[in-house]
This record gives C-alpha cells, sequence and structure tokens, in this order.
C-alpha cells in the first residue's frame, strides 16, 4: 500500500475555533498539522496541508486540498481539533 496523507488544521484566520481567555484552538491545531506535516515529509510519506499558516480557508478550499492527492482508499486525511471540553481548556502532547 502506498498511502497519501493530508493533514488539516482545524480553523484558521477569522475563525479561531475553541477560545478560552488567550487559548485559540486555531494556534494550537496549526502546530500539531506542522509537526505531523514535517514528521511524514521526514519519513517520506507523501503529505499536503491544508493550510501552514494562520488563514481562512472556505470549505471548498479545504475540501479542494484534501481531495489533491486522490479520493481512494489509500488517502488519509487527519483533520485536528481541540475541544474545549466546557469550561476548561486542556491541550497535551
Ligand atoms: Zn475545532
Amino acid at each position: 500500500m502506498a498511502y497519501r496523507i493530508v493533514v488539516d488544521a482545524g480553523h484558521g484566520g477569522s475563525d479561531p475555533g475553541a477560545v478560552s481567555g488567550n487559548l485559540r484552538e486555531k494556534d494550537f491545531t496549526t502546530k500539531a498539522a506542522d509537526y505531523m506535516y514535517q514528521r511524514f515529509q521526514e519519513l517520506g510519506i507523501p503529505v499536503v496541508a491544508t493550510r501552514t499558516d494562520d488563514r481562512t480557508l472556505t470549505r471548498e478550499e479545504r475540501l479542494n486540498t484534501m481531495r489533491s492527492l486522490g479520493t481512494d482508499s489509500e488517502v488519509i486525511i487527519l483533520s485536528n481539533h481541540i475541544n474545549s471540553g466546557g469550561r476548561e481548556f486542556s491541550y497535551r502532547c
């Protein structure tokens, strides 16, 4: 099997995702997605990212990137989101 990976950093730009104080979900999803993207590249696994900076993506832009490696069963989409879980905001590596 020749898997291909799409790494999606949830939210971004004008969409912060979950917010608690000065913590924004989009900042965490960008960091997680950047790490994943770099690591897949190091391993020689074909990978694309929906975004690598803090910008707003339309639903269609996000989907177009997800479809760019094909739509077969060897394409794996990893979409990063971090739930706020009520009143607390937690993040673990
Ligand atoms: Zn989210």
